[in-house]
């Protein structure tokens, strides 16, 4: 991707853990590099088409100005933030806040730290076979919607499955979504399972009826093997179910475990 960059903006600002910080202030100085695919505004010469580093340098004084931060850590991350979420065709950022007057009572140039923030795209598979099940997967999605750092994509059609597990019970409708997020996907799985939890979903039976079950099935490319969350979903090759729907919204996705696109696990599952 190309990158747009602001070096050294210097900010008078009010951030620091000490107390004269925060009251006399100091200055700051912040490089950017902006991710911006700039080949349409290039071939057109149409600023429209590209992000003002101006006004980013603008909103990025305002924003270091207006708030007050003990950390520059947190400086840094919650204005990456903004920016991503103010300006849409920023992909993804590096920003770094350095403070060359750092009261460490040493002779260094600055001190400085410097994080990397973006959009990632995530596929997310629901289902529900309790009570209104078209009711709990909407309920859902508004949650998911309701949450700033995700932006809901293409959604596939709701289909109509049998239950899985040799449980005895309704069946089931199921689909996926497609989304941006700048959550971590640690973050995104605790935000499925708010989801689920305000459908009060009850596990009492493994395999059995739930009102709302929202799995995370990729994200970005990541393989993940932490105790509470494997990505890509273990299951995706053996579900029907999963990927039927996910076909219609992203056939061409690469399994990055399996190397195999979507359309090609469906036509090789087994009845
Ligand atoms: P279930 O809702 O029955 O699919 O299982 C939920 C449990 O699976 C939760 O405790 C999660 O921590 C865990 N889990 C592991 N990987 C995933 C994933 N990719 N998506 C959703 N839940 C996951």
């Amino acid at each position: 991707m190309d990158r747009i960059t602001i070096q050294n903006l210097e900010i008078f600002a009010n951030h620091g853990v000490f107390p004269e910080e925060t009251k006399l202030g100091q200055k700051f100085l912040v490089d950017a590099e902006l991710m911006v695919d700039t080949r349409a505004a290039g071939l057109q010469d149409d600023l429209d088409k590209s992000v003002h580093y101006g006004l980013v340098s603008q909103e990025m004084t305002r924003f270091m100005k207006e708030n007050t931060f003990r950390l520059i850590e947190a400086a840094a991350e919650q204005m990456a933030e903004h920016l991503l979420l103010t300006f849409p065709l920023i992909r993804g950022l590096m920003l770094e806040i350095k403070k060359p007057w750092a009261p460490v009572g040493l002779p260094l140039e600055t001190v400085s730290v410097r994080i990397e923030r973006r959009w990632h795209k995530a596929y997310v598979a629901f289902g529900s076979n309790m009570g209104d099940r078209k009711a709990h997967i909407e309920s859902g999605i508004q949650v998911l919607s309701e949450e700033k750092r995700i932006r809901l994509g293409k959604i596939s059609d709701m289909i109509v499955t049998e239950p899985y597990g040799g449980v005895e019970q309704e069946d089931f409708l199921n689909g996926c979504l497609e989304l941006e997020t700048l959550l971590t996907p640690m973050e995104l799985l605790a935000v499925l399972q708010k989801a689920e939890q305000k459908e009060k979903r009850e596990r009492l039976v493994h395999w059995g009826p739930r009102t709302l079950d929202l799995d995370l099935l990729f994200y970005d490319d990541e393989i993940l093997e932490e105790p509470e969350l494997a990505v890509p979903h273990p299951e995706i090759q053996k579900r029907r179910f999963v990927l039927e729907p996910l076909a219609q919204i992203a056939p061409y996705k690469v399994h990055p475990l399996l190397k195999k696109r979507v359309t090609e696990l469906l036509s090789e599952l087994e009845d």
